[in-house]
């Protein structure tokens, strides 16, 4: 992503990882969409969750420009909210759903069935029965168990699925093991290097419930090297070429997945979209040559680097704790409940101070945490803040439109914060804040 050139750089990488309309004033983000961060935070509470709804549509049309002749399939378990999936409708592109619950979020912004895909590595009987009705367009199957479920639908309701089957590539994304799933031992898909997706191919041609249009992978996540997606590429068009000398088919899509990293650390330094679009492009296109295949449709599903560079959070600063010669605890009004990314892999993103009061003071490395009861509760490590850093002061989080709400608990029963779409001057609730009501709303007394 560029940065925008009349934003200083307050410290590395942090202009890449804030949204395009993110307007800057001595190192504090004062507002966002053209709206003020002071009024956004009153307005709205805090923590809050923004999201520029500029940097979102641009990265929506960003991938389908660099996607020409491709399907652009979002990734829906990224952000899942009603308002989200209406803009992804309106951009023409595709939606991948993961569960019951994305797909009826789907249903509700009145998403185009055709264009979904559903995928999971648990699909109950519920949710193939619910694709059935709906019409989605294609069903990733991800193993035996699931090709019984779906000929038992097919049997209920005369449907037949049009599917892709998930393959286990066996690439190594160099990303972290939780959030790696192309390599041999995962619990996605069918493992190729044990005959297990020829299998699955096997098991698809001979199936009346099922139509086999493509294949599917999924390296991994936040990955930075071409070579991982290259390299997923040229397998997986190695498999298709296998699939028509055993069964006389040629396969007409390659479904690449999602996984493009974005800047959420300052070192952070994800290839362009172009390049990467260029790269996996022509992969494909010369091992489809190598193996005499015509060139396959391709589909990407790309989640965080479509809405988490739109995202920022707004949090208040609370208590401040120095603890001499060790460290200095900066907490916020939220925490591991908005945001449990850094006590599950590490993740972790850039500070900013936000609003209008002027913060001065040297940048020094503090260690931001929440308000929760676990010491687990860390949003960021060594992070630099100005020492003039005081309660009740506004601080934003960027980066964090990508596996926030969607990963959000009600930790401390802590109500998950509002999310507000911002843009020319406007903020729009897609989503609000949850209230003490909202949560004892579904709890029955025994007394
Ligand atoms: C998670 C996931 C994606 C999206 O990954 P990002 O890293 O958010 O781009 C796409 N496809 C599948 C199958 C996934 O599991």
């Amino acid at each position: 992503m560029s940065a925008d050139a009349s934003l200083p750089d307050v410290h590395g990488g942090l202009v890449d990882a804030l949204p395009t309309t993110a307007e800057l004033d001595e190192g504090r983000l004062t507002a966002l969409g053209g709206v003020s961060i002071d009024t956004l935070a009153e307005r709205f509470g805090t923590p809050l969750w923004l999201l520029d709804h500029a940097t979102l549509v641009g990265r929506m049309r960003a991938y389908r420009e660099a996607f020409t002749d491709a399907s652009v399939v979002y990734a829906a378990k990224a952000l899942c909210i009603r308002g989200v999936l209406e803009l992804v409708d309106d951009e023409g592109l595709y939606l991948d759903c993961a569960s019951g619950g994305e797909l009826a979020t789907a249903e509700a912004a009145g998403f185009p069935m055709q264009r979904v895909v559903l995928h999971g590595n648990n699909k109950s009987l519920q949710e193939l029965r619910d694709a059935a009705r709906l019409g989605v367009g294609r069903v990733v199957v991800d193993s035996f168990a699931e090709f019984r479920r779906l000929e038992q639908v097919a049997d209920e309701t005369g449907h037949t699925f049009d599917v892709q089957l998930r393959v286990t590539p066996g690439v190594d994304a160099h990303t972290h093991d939780f959030v790696a799933t192309g390599h041999d031992d995962s619990k996605f898909g069918f493992t190729l290097s044990r005959g297990l997706a020829h299998q699955a191919a096997e098991r698809a041609v001979d199936s009346n419930a099922v139509v086999l249009r493509g294949a599917h992978c999924h390296v991994g996540s936040q990955v930075f090297g071409m070579d991982a997606f290259t390299a997923a590429a040229e397998v997986m068009v190695g498999f298709l070429a296998d699939v028509r000398t055993q069964h006389a088919q040629v396969l007409e899509e390659l479904n690449l997945g999602g996984g493009l990293g974005v800047v959420e650390r300052p070192s952070d330094d994800p290839p362009a979209l172009e390049d990467y679009a260029g790269a996996v492009r022509r992969a494909v296109a010369d091992a489809a040559d190598r193996h005499g295949l015509p060139a396959p449709h391709l589909l990407v599903e790309p989640g965080r680097s479509v809405v988490g560079p739109a995202g920022v959070t707004v949090y208040r600063v609370g208590t401040i704790k120095e603890i001499p010669s060790l460290r200095t605890y900066v907490a916020v009004d939220g925490g591991m409940s908005d945001n449990p990314r850094y006590a599950l892999y590490g993740a972790m993103h850039q500070f900013v101070p936000a609003g209008s009061r002027p913060v001065e003071g040297e940048l020094r490395p503090v260690t931001v945490v929440g308000k929760h009861c676990e010491s687990g509760d860390v949003l960021g490590e060594g992070v630099p803040l100005p020492s003039g850093l005081g309660e009740d002061d506004l601080l934003a989080a960027a980066g964090t439109g990508a596996y926030h709400h969607s990963m959000a608990s009600n930790y401390n029963r802590l109500g998950r914060p509002a999310v507000v779409l911002v843009g020319d001057g406007r903020a729009t609730v897609l989503s609000r804040r949850e209230t003490p009501e909202d949560l004892l709303a579904r709890e029955a007394s025994l007394r």
